[in-house]
């Protein structure tokens, strides 16, 4: 009989504990954070915002074919912003011609408004660029670029919108 009571609260023990061990698994696991963003909108928001190019390149971290961007031989003065979300990244002063078939940079506006991601894709170690504000993929930075920062920020046009410089007496 005692053998039997001792079974009972062994067998009941065992079952407590694989309830409570139950409960620990199923609770939420705390989610891999991505960085947060001070822009975060759903995937059916940015569609609606965006054209088709724009969404597959700033999203989905597209690129535009070489030498088809609307920036990429484009020299006029202004400042390039964020098509995602209108920040400024660049100034025409520093936008080059790199050949490369994307508009290129040698500096950024402010190191603040874009985040550097390490990039493994396409059997390649790139630096992703992408907009500090919303997260959208800008393109990639090199560091075969001019003088004084030799760096290329080589940018999708796709991921730019331009706003020309209307006051002329407003130089830097
Ligand atoms: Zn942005």
């Amino acid at each position: 009989m005692k053998q039997i009571k001792t079974l009972t609260i062994i067998v009941i023990s065992a079952l407590l504990i694989a309830f409570v061990y139950s409960q620990l698994e199923s609770k939420p696991k705390e989610k891999k954070t991505m960085d947060k963003m001070p822009i975060e909108k759903t995937e059916e928001e940015w569609k609606k915002e965006l054209s088709p190019e724009q969404y597959r390149v700033l999203r989905e971290k597209g690129t535009e074919r070489p030498g088809t961007g609307e920036y990429n031989l484009h020299f006029e003065e202004g400042e390039y912003k964020c098509a995602g979300c209108g920040t400024v990244l660049f100034g025409s002063d520093t936008k080059y011609e790199s050949h490369c078939g994307w508009p290129s940079f040698y500096d950024i506006d402010d190191k603040s408004k874009i985040k550097e991601i390490k990039d493994t894709s396409h059997g390649m170690i790139r630096t992703e660029v992408v907009c500090a504000n919303c997260g959208g993929h800008l393109g990639h930075v090199f560091d075969d670029g001019p003088n004084p920062t030799g760096l290329r920020y080589c940018i999708n046009s796709v991921s730019l919108d331009f706003a020309p410089d209307t006051n002329q007496s407003k130089n830097k």
